[in-house]
């Protein structure tokens, strides 16, 4: 004959009716409160043996302090929390107010009655075993390795999960990314029994379009930034995903938000699922969701890591590349000169260079434009780069004038060079104006001979070419 006394807490009325009229019959006497204030006026008046405290339809933004201090009030009698799958993130803040068992709602009646009976004859607040705790803290050692080397996301995501794979009864982890804001994808998995998630899911990407997104916790999590804890897979609502679940092993399943804002770019979770189900306590909830933070700053450093490197790029590419034609700036064509002049005389090889200033350029740009001018620039930068070697070096050096560096190349090949390109560039048509020439200077790199003194020739090269009428190649005197 049922001795205790119970109380019931939810807000919705159709519940507790419902509520009473299942389960009255495991008390002697059982309350039924519709909010925490009259809760506590009952625990004030009467004696209660057991607070069932029913998340389902309580608002965790507005209800979550006056729960917890209910439970703090209880001093450790006995508390059971029916918390929606979909709430879990409720439980750590709630454990801490107090000792109390929790059962993962949805439950059938079969399992409420368990969970009430268990409270009824050996109430429990469960602690966890000091070994579970000594792995977890292993476990964070090991992911905090795993982090110090932050590099690719998808590789620091992979070794994620490796690692939580060491959780104590763990078949898989998997880690679930916004990489495009709305597309929420499954970056990596891990399992050593070789489960698949993407079959499970049906596929891995754009996740937030998935009908599973409520009902599997790793979706769950990434969408709502709560914790998802789904303690029997059918629990999900979701026939189908239980089976699947279940067929390949897997009793518990537990969502883990990563910590950023839900659809901002990194955003997602980590998903651990366990070939058994059991009750977490606190400590160990808490080390899963610091874990799940740790993995999103180490992604999101990784993330930093490689928009830094994408900056830099583009700084470089600025820095050394002529924004008009897309070949090396002066500065950067300097640098490279002086680099090959020291290769030139390591290796004793020849090393040439050409310079070439394009045929009356300020009568094209009177006559047709300067955007005409631009265009004509760059198409004789395309014309030039398109006879010359991989190895040879394109550089606007001016205006209207560049400079070629042409290694492993004496003087009597460069002249070979020099005049293919004025050949070339002649007989190109340019859109917009006439055609145009270029007149070129060409000398080989001499003994001792610094690269500001090489240039010098070749411009006075260059300088005989105009004056010879133009449209011509002129050889650097040594
Ligand atoms: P020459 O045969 O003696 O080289 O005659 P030139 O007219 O080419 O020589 P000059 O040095 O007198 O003029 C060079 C012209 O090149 C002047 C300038 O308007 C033009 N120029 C320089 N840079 C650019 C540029 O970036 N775009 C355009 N459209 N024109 C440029
Ligand atoms: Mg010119
Ligand atoms: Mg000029």
């Amino acid at each position: 004959m049922a001795q205790q006394i119970g109380l019931f807490l939810n807000p919705v009325g159709q519940r507790r009716v419902d509520f009473q009229g299942m389960y009255a019959d495991m008390f002697a006497r059982l309350f039924i409160a519709d909010g925490t204030e009259q809760a506590t006026l009952l625990l004030g008046q009467e004696r209660v043996d057991l607070l069932i405290i029913d998340l389902e339809r309580f608002d965790s933004s507005f209800d979550l302090d006056a729960i917890a201090e209910l439970i703090a009030r209880r001093a450790g009698a006995p508390v059971l929390l029916l918390c929606p799958f979909i709430s879990a993130g409720w439980l750590p803040a709630l454990m801490k107010a107090g000792p109390l068992a929790y059962a993962i709602a949805p439950l059938d009646d079969t399992d409420l009655r368990v969970a009430i009976t268990a409270q009824l004859d050996t109430p429990t607040t469960s602690g966890t075993p000091a070994d579970d705790l000594r792995a977890l803290l292993a476990l964070r050692t090991r992911m905090q390795q795993a982090l110090l080397d932050v590099d690719d996301i998808t590789n620091v995501a992979e070794q994620i999960c490796v690692a939580l794979c060491d959780v104590p009864g763990a078949v898989h982890a998997s880690l679930f990314r916004m990489d495009v804001p709305g597309d929420l994808q499954l970056e990596a998995q891990y399992s050593p029994t070789g489960l698949n998630l993407a079959r499970v899911l049906h596929r891995s990407d754009r996740l937030l379009q998935s009908p599973l997104r409520h009902a599997f916790p790793g979706l769950v999590a990434a969408c709502s930034n709560e914790m998802a804890l789904l303690d029997a897979p059918a629990k999900a609502g979701e026939p189908e995903l239980a089976l699947s679940l279940v067929d390949k092993g897997v009793e518990m399943v537990i969502g883990l938000p990563l910590g950023a804002a839900p659809g901002s770019a990194l955003a997602g979770s980590l998903c651990l699922m366990f070939g058994r189900a059991r009750q977490f306590s606190c400590a160990e909830l808490d080390s899963f969701m610091a874990l799940a933070q740790l993995a999103g700053f180490g992604l999101r450093m990784a993330a930093m890591s490689r928009e830094n490197e994408a900056l830099l790029g583009r700084v470089t590419h600025l820095a050394t590349v002529d924004a008009l034609t897309g070949v090396a700036n002066r500065r950067h064509g300097e640098h490279l000169l002086e680099l090959e002049i020291k290769r030139a005389r390591r290796y004793k090889v020849p090393v040439a260079l050409i310079g070439f200033d394009i045929d009356r350029f300020k009568a094209i740009n009177d006559q047709f434009g300067h955007p005409v001018g631009d265009a004509a620039l760059r198409t004789v930068a395309e014309v030039t780069q398109s006879v010359l070697r991989a190895s040879d070096v394109l550089i606007r050096s001016g205006g209207e004038e560049f400079l070629i560096i042409v290694p492993h190349t004496s003087a009597i090949d460069a002249l070979k060079i020099a005049e293919k390109i004025r050949v070339a560039v002649a007989q190109t048509d340019i859109a917009g104006c006439d055609r145009l020439t270029i007149s070129l200077g060409v000398g080989q790199l001499a003994d001792q001979e610094s690269a500001d003194a090489l240039m010098q020739r070749v411009d006075a090269a260059l300088g005989r070419a105009k004056r010879a009428g133009r449209n011509c190649v002129e050889l650097a005197m040594s």
